[in-house]
């Protein structure tokens, strides 16, 4: 499984009462286990489908991390951030993995990538 390079807690310090905060999931897998992956749901036939050896994809572990992290500060708001994070964020970049290109050559039920890195 490829490793994120961040290895710092996306939230921590105290908040207004003097709690500690702390993020709710231990990280960016647990986070993808337990949250993305239950929010997110694909036809098995799908021509660009969420490849199950997802970790295996650079792109695909650093903007999950990404994501996991987002969403820690974004839970800490009541109000409104937990829409801004989907929005602007989680939708557009999961998007951009599953239709740009980041799984080609992988299958709903494969991993099998073809995609080589840059130059
Ligand atoms: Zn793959």
């Amino acid at each position: 499984m490829t490793a994120p390079v961040v290895l710092v807690p996306p939230v921590s310090g105290d908040d207004d009462n003097g709690d500690p905060i702390a993020p709710v999931f231990a990280d960016w897998q647990d986070w993808y286990e337990q949250i993305l992956s239950q929010w997110f749901t694909q036809d098995p036939d799908a021509k660009n489908a969420w490849c199950p050896g997802w970790p295996e994809h650079p792109l695909a572990a650093a903007a999950v991390d990404a994501l996991w992290r987002a969403w820690e500060v974004a839970n800490l708001d009541p109000g409104p951030s937990m829409a801004t994070f989907l929005a602007h964020q989680c939708f557009p970049i999961m998007r951009e993995l599953v239709e740009g290109g980041t799984f080609a050559g992988c299958s709903a039920a494969r991993h099998r990538p073809t995609a080589r890195p840059l130059p």
